[in-house]
């Protein structure tokens, strides 16, 4: 459980996906030592949290992208700044997230997965290696289907899809610190912000088809907004990875949360995923709405619902 900082590797990465964060919120202030397995983050988030993030505020974001070993001193920094010391030393790679959720990981990468650094680092040699990898994948599909690969009309399939592929999971290229770029401002304003309608394209992990629909991200400031046209663009990022909705919904809010340190943040997502749709039931009406809820949404029913009714899911 003591070192922190020395890993930013895999293991980090697999232990992104935290469990209830709730859960966690609730015990930060009674367990300052973290269990170092289960949730580790918890100390940091929780109990430090409102010091700590203040820090994060006035910068950018907390996530400084690529470099995966200088993490340790960031951390010791918030460490420095949350009051017990005991947190701060956890494992592996969610040592650098304050908040339960490690959303926004180490290196900045905001929840990278095994292959996330490489495909961010590699030159056109493992570009292309990389493409023709994929291909090759896709010829293959091709054939199990029962298709010919090389008839004319699905020649260059291999690699149009390829390409899509990586498009469509452009989000493990990008990170929340450079979306934000320092448009966070401070401001007096302490009213309800939302923005509404955001579509979303994302993968389902389950089946790689996609799923869509629209978020809605609300937040209630603290002395500080963040540019509102990178309320979508955090959406984005997190939409264009392979995704299951509640996941994507919860991560959206953590890192909004993360960023701008609100007194409150609600996620609402509301889609049709094709494996639905296309197969399996094949109830094409039906949509699934996630919701994440923390601050002050968390703990006032009014609040909620104020959300809710502007949104307009609340009908
Ligand atoms: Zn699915």
């Amino acid at each position: 459980m003591a070192q922190f900082e020395s890993h930013p590797g895999a293991e980090g990465l697999s232990a992104a996906s935290a469990n209830g964060e709730k859960s966690k919120r609730s015990k930060k202030d009674g367990s300052k030592k973290r269990t170092r397995d289960g949730d580790k983050p918890l100390g940091l988030g929780g109990a430090g949290a409102l010091g700590e993030r203040r820090s994060s505020v006035s910068k950018p974001a907390r996530d400084f992208r690529d470099k995966p070993e200088p993490a340790p001193p960031k951390k010791k920094k918030r460490k420095t700044s949350a009051t017990k010391e005991a947190p701060t030393p956890d494992e592996g790679g969610e040592l650098s997230t304050r908040s339960p959720s490690p959303v926004i990981d180490f290196g900045g990468l905001s929840r990278p997965s095994i292959g996330t650094r490489e495909r961010l680092e590699e030159d056109a040699a493992q570009k292309e290696a990389r493409l023709d990898r994929m291909k090759g994948a896709v010829r293959t599909l091709l054939e199990c289907v029962g298709e010919d690969p090389d008839r004319e009309g699905l020649l260059a399939t291999p690699e149009r899809y390829a390409k899509a592929m990586l498009f469509f999971t452009k989000g493990y290229q990008e990170n929340v610190r450079d979306i934000v770029n320092g448009a966070i401002f401070q401001e007096n304003h302490n009213e309800m912000v939302i923005v509404k309608d955001i579509e979303v394209f994302s993968m389902c992990e389950h089946h790689l088809v996609p799923f869509t629909g629209k978020m809605h991200i609300g937040y209630i400031p603290r002395n500080a907004v963040i540019g509102i046209s990178k309320l979508p663009r955090i959406a984005e990022m997190f939409a264009r990875r392979m995704q299951i909705q509640e996941r994507l919904t919860r991560e959206v809010a953590n890192a909004i949360m993360e960023i701008l340190n609100p007194q409150g943040v609600h996620v609402v997502m509301e889609s049709s995923h094709l494996c639905m749709v296309m197969r399996g039931v094949q109830k094409t009406g039906s949509s699934t709405i996630t919701s994440c809820v923390l601050g002050c949404f968390e703990r006032k029913e009014k609040t909620r619902n104020e959300f809710l009714s502007l949104i307009g899911v609340n009908r």
